[in-house]
């Protein structure tokens, strides 16, 4: 077991470098692989990718809302209930992300909420956002903005608080799961470097934003511009382009920050208005490919495309 943990931590420190986490042929023949311990509930990708990450094979990263449109929408069956009162920890998002939380009963002391100790960092919405009529029907934005994990520094202190959870509910491996959160913590650390390299030519020039998710994001790297509330796969009607064209006449907008790809209409109606799209994907369910990390990455390359930055 011992040589097992040791391959174990070997392949994280080799997946923090970048290198292929290969891990030696007697641990993939499974003997020395380190066994199950438990398992864990997280509530978007972010914190699937944070727990993975952290837990590596030991810990079990069960994430129920993967197939939701937006698993900040998303409702727990009775069924899903049941299998988290039996996950060891359930991690959580919070900054109002888990708004079904309030309906169901989870036991307190195994649910983690990764920002309460950003309380301070997190950001209210004043106003309740326009209506969408997306294909889940309308949905508003108030209370306090969610996207937290858009400022790498802020998903950083959420998995500080995956991995005291972590430790606190195995004690006996708490030094993995803090090699795990060095590693982790050096690739935020790097991406936080390139989307402030990415974004730093966007100087003043103001952007206008699909969808109000990006509150952390603006925030961090100093992004001026405002937003209305679309979905890429609808085309909004006259009172919202009217909405939009409103703001492009105040702010001269030359780009327009999507989730992800608006369908061919909107790209053509924007591209009427010389706004380009580009795509800042918040990856909160599963990526078709790679991983979250290279979601972001992929972002950053977006954006110094669309600035014009130096790689
Ligand atoms: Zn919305």
């Amino acid at each position: 077991m011992r040589l097992g943990l040791r391959a174990f931590a070997a392949a994280v420190v080799a997946a923090a470098c970048g290198c292929a986490p290969e891990l030696p042929e007697t641990a993939v023949a499974g003997r020395d692989e380190p066994s199950r311990v438990g398992a864990v509930e997280v509530t978007n990708e972010p914190l699937a990718w944070v727990a993975g990450r952290l837990g590596g094979p030991l810990v079990e990263v069960r994430f129920r809302a993967a197939e939701a449109t937006d698993p900040a929408t998303w409702k727990p069956t009775t069924e899903d209930i049941l299998a988290m009162q039996e996950a060891d920890l359930i991690m959580l998002n919070g900054a109002s992300y888990e708004g079904w939380l309030k309906d169901v009963s989870l036991p307190i002391s195994r649910l983690v909420d990764t920002t309460a100790a950003a309380r301070d960092r997190l950001i209210s919405v004043a106003e309740t956002v326009t209506h969408s009529h997306g294909p889940e029907g309308e949905h508003e934005h108030a209370g306090t903005a969610f996207t937290t994990w858009l400022d790498p520094t802020l998903l950083a202190e959420q998995a500080r608080a995956a991995a005291a959870a972590l430790a606190a509910r195995w004690p006996e491996h708490e030094e993995l799961f803090a090699e795990g959160l060095a590693a982790l913590a050096a690739d935020l650390a790097a991406l936080d470097a390139e989307l402030e390299a990415a974004t730093a030519p966007a100087g003043d020039r103001p952007l206008v934003f699909s969808h109000p998710v990006y509150q952390y994001f603006q925030r961090r790297y100093g992004l001026v511009g405002e937003s209305v509330h679309f979905e890429p796969d609808v085309m909004p009607d006259a009172d919202q382009w009217a909405e939009l064209d409103r703001l492009l006449e105040h702010g001269g907008a030359r780009w327009m920050v999507w989730e992800e790809e608006p369908i061919g209409e909107i790209r053509a109606a924007l591209s009427e208005r010389g706004v380009g799209v580009l795509v800042v994907a918040p990856c909160a369910t599963p990526p078709p490919g790679g991983d979250f990390l290279a979601v972001m990455r992929g972002n950053a390359e977006a954006l110094r495309a669309a600035f014009g930055a130096a790689r």
